[in-house]
């Protein structure tokens, strides 16, 4: 794999950048390196040509004592001569004596005495005498130029001196008139200067060389004239030297510089090779060319890697990107394949679960019972799984807006409670509502996907739990901003959840455990469902559990503060039901809540009296006659609990008359109580106007129903009956619960009611025993849009309490839940359920 990725990277063509960043690096190192040596360089000759300029004054120096010493002692000597001390022939052995006791003047040792017209007279070396030197320049040179001292004459290859070439050093020898007498010379042999000059040189490739005027070559270091029997040799950067105006430079391959040798027309010229100078800059120039040449490479290869690496980076982003796109595109053909075998399947599967209802009500065999018992099941739970795909793949396509709407919570909860409590009941387990008492009592968000998050995990906690129960509990935090925290937490008392278990829980298709879906079924979409849509809420879901303890589920969500009156299209239209003009007494401490009920309710063609506690109300009942009353409970002076318990000792009609408690407490327990006191419901405030419609309808209706019994309900008139269905109610719960839910849901409903008109019939001839089952039908049903069912079940529940006869009411119900059923069925057999 490494083989291969490296393989494919080094097929790559050059890289220009890393060939660009190589290239930059250079030219800006090499910029820096050649100013830096310029300078160095410079700085090298510089020194070496002060160091010549000292060598030259130093080698000048010496060369001007030596002949000064030299010149001198002659001069005094040809003084004395001149001045008559000496003889011409003594000036000879005066000089020699002279020469004994200098060591610079050891040339006088090769002397020799020239007569005016050329002739050797005398000489020290055992030169021949007599010898003819008139064509010597420095004789004619005496001849011509009689003010002469000291004449230093070309080196020449001496006849008179056996040591070869010398250097002739003269003298004019004047006597007191003046006139030439003879001409004294010394023959200098200038290589004793060689190992002066070398001594002088501080290193050995500098070079010192003594010239005339006219660039003759008198003497070099010693060094540079390695056979001084022949004369030093003229070195070729003399000339171009000599050609050059000033006399300290740099000729194209020496570094020169002269001193003059003081009164003489002789000069000493040091020179340094600049090659040899500039041997350790070239060293440091090489390292430093080197240098700059490893930082480019390494700027190079530097580049060329990091090229390299984000070339990798960015083919491995796009593979990434590649594989998302694809991803998605997979997943979005994954969902739009499911949603629509989905919708498929639906259509024809709510047609065999309608036809199986049909066929329930015929008569069958226990056998046959069992069998379609068994496709019902299977079927409902078929449904029940192609309904959560379809919503999920909703969900996931982004296809599920959120409402904004202002919604009272209390209300929520307690439909939320409403809609589970048979489901809790069925299993034998508790289900409680607890709400914070300092939450705003409305609220703005989805109250229909809230809702359908919360019966997602009561309804989990339910089906896993088969101790206990299930406890909801909604906690709310500071406001801040007008916006309210809140924590929702279903707690249970179930099998828990290990903690391996928990990872994927809110992933689509995941079962915390196989076996629970062999024991509990389910598609593993319910949470996916509720986490998505919390998150579209903006908040966030979890759990924590022990297993065989429990588990909580956990949301948090922030919800804005709604505004206090929740409007609603229906509060000035009554519900579905027509509701025929009611005398109603309203019960209620508060005076805004009196005119509130009292405006709304008379705007909707009904009479209002008024009581302002629970005495007044038990005065008013029992002199007048009222539909209904509607009591507050929290009342001073008499609360409507003991109200109620007052009006039920009331002589009939007046201890029938319907009573509905409107309570802000949303409690179980309060609510308990009011039904124990005879209330007939209990709505919370604020005030739903629906509900509360729904609620006067229903409750005056059996009221109706049982307090005629000479002119009950008749099968042959079946208009004067309630509807079989409330269809409001059962949109409301398709919107809140899902279409998967709600088939459920009527279903479960239908197999209650069925049982309990059964249980019902069993028991008619005992009217005690009738009133708990038909107390249940009547408190299930209507919550489930069973809206004939539930007035039936009440009317026989109030009839078995008050000990009438029961059978022709009962008959009416089972007709009723044949009806329903019958109507159910062919909503579904269409496929377009229109309820
Ligand atoms: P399903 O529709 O199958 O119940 P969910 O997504 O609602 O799917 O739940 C997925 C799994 O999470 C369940 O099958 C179960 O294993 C586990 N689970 C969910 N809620 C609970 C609970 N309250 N107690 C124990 N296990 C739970």
């Amino acid at each position: 794999m490494w083989m291969r990725r490296w393989g494919k990277l080094s097929s790559w063509p050059p890289c220009p950048v890393a060939a660009l960043s190589t290239l930059i690096t250079l030219l800006i190192g090499a910029g820096i390196v050649a100013a830096f040596l310029t300078e160095s360089r410079r700085q090298a000759l510089n020194a070496s040509q002060h160091e010549l300029a000292a060598i030259s004054r130093s080698a000048g120096g010496v060369t001007q004592r030596a002949l000064a010493t030299l010149d001198l002692v002659v001069t005094i000597a040809a003084e004395e001569f001149r001045q008559g001390h000496i003889r011409l022939d003594e000036v000879f052995p005066w000089l020699h004596a002279y020469a004994s006791s200098d060591k610079q003047l050891r040339a006088l040792d090769d002397a020799i005495l020239i007569t005016p017209d050329g002739r050797t007279a005398q000489a020290t070396s055992g030169a021949a005498i007599g010898v003819d030197l008139s064509d010597r320049d420095y004789v004619r040179h005496h001849q011509e130029h009689p003010g002469t001292r000291m004449f230093i004459g070309r080196p020449v290859n001496a006849r008179t001196h056996p040591k070869g070439w010398v250097v002739p050093l003269s003298w004019p020898l004047r006597g007191p008139d003046g006139v030439l007498a003879g001409i004294f010379g010394v023959a200098v042999e200038w290589k004793l200067y060689a190992d002066i000059f070398s001594g002088l040189l501080l290193r050995p490739d500098q070079r010192l060389i003594l010239i005339d005027k006219a660039g003759n070559v008198y003497a070099r270091d010693a060094m540079h004239w390695p056979d001084r029997t022949l004369p030093p040799e003229r070195p070729l950067w003399l000339d171009e030297w000599l050609a050059r105006p000033s006399p300290h430079s740099v000729t194209s391959s020496f570094v020169v510089a002269a001193s003059a040798v003081p009164g003489t027309d002789l000069q000493v010229v040091a020179a340094h090779r600049i090659d040899d100078i500039l041997q350790d800059w070239w060293h440091q120039a090489c390292g430093a060319a080197g240098a700059v040449g490893v930082v480019a490479l390494g700027a190079g290869l530097l580049s060329w890697w990091r090229q390299r690496q984000s070339m990798a980076l960015r083919q491995a982003l796009r593979a990434a990107e590649a594989a998302r796109v694809e991803a998605e595109r997979s997943e979005l053909a994954k969902g739009q394949f499911l949603a629509s075998m989905s919708h498929e399947i639906r259509t024809p599967m709510t047609g065999v679960l309608g036809m199986t209802e049909l066929l329930a009500n015929e008569p069958l065999t226990s056998r046959q019972q069992e069998v379609l018992r068994a496709i019902r099941s299977s079927g409902q739970h078929l449904l029940h799984i192609i309904n959560d795909i379809l919503d999920f793949s909703r969900l996931e396509a982004g296809e599920v807006p959120l409402e904004q709407v202002d919604f009272s919570l209390v209300k929520l909860l307690e439909d939320v409670r409403a809609l589970m409590l048979p489901q809790a009941t069925e299993r034998g387990l508790v289900l409680t509502i607890d709400l914070d008492e300092y939450s705003p009592p409305v609220v703005r968000g989805d109250p229909t996907r809230l809702q359908q998050v919360l019966i997602n995990l009561i309804g989990n906690g339910l089906k896993f739990t088969s101790h206990g129960g299930v406890r909801v509990f909604v906690r709310c935090g500071a406001t801040q901003g007008g916006i309210v925290p809140f924590r929702f937490e279903v707690r249970d008392t179930g099998i828990g959840i290990p903690e391996e278990n928990r990872r994927n829980l809110f992933q689509a298709f995941t079962q915390a455990d196989q076996t629970i879906t062999r024991r509990f079924g389910g598609t593993g979409l319910g949470l996916a469902i509720s986490q998505r849509l919390v998150t579209a809420m903006g908040g966030e879901i979890g759990v924590t559990s022990q297993p065989g303890k429990g588990s909580t589920f956990f949301f948090e969500i922030r919800l804005p503060i709604g505004s206090i009156l929740i409007p609603s299209k229906s509060s000035r239209v009554p519900s579905s039901l027509s509701l025929r003009p009611l005398r109603i007494l309203v019960a209620d401490d508060v005076a805004l809540n009196r005119d509130l009920l009292q405006v709304s309710l008379e705007q909707n063609g009904h009479r209002v009296l008024l009581a302002e506690n629970g005495e007044q109300a038990v005065a008013l009942v029992s002199q007048d006659s009222f539909d209904v009353v509607l009591m507050d409970v929290q009342m001073p002076v008499m609360d409507g609990v003991e109200a109620t318990r007052r009006i039920r000792m009331l002589p009939p009609p007046a201890r029938r008359l319907p009573i509905v408690a409107l309570t802000a407490n949303v409690m179980e327990a309060e609510q308990q109580r009011c039904l124990a006191a005879g209330m007939n419901r209990v709505l919370t405030k604020p005030i739903d106007w629906d509900r509360l419609f729904d609620t006067l309808a229903a409750v005056t209706e059996a009221a109706a129903a049982t307090s005629e019994p000479a002119n009950p309900v008749a099968a042959s008139e079946p208009r004067q009956l309630a509807a079989l269905l409330d269809r409001q109610r059962i949109d409301r719960l398709r919107k809140t619960a899902g279409p998967t839910k709600l088939e459920q849901f009527l279903t479960d409903a239908m197999t209650s009611a069925r049982a309990l008109a059964a249980e019902v019939e069993r028991l008619q001839d005992d009217p005690e025993a009738v009133v708990q089952p038909a107390h249940r039908l009547a408190g299930t049903a209507p919550s489930f849009g069973l809206l004939r069912i539930g007035i039936l079940a009440r009317a026989i529940e109030q009839a078995a309490t008050d000990g009438q006869k029961l059978d022709e009411m009962i008959a009416q119900l089972q007709q009723a839940v044949r009806d329903t059923q019958a109507e159910l069925a062919a909503a579904e057999v269409t496929g377009k359920r229109t309820i």
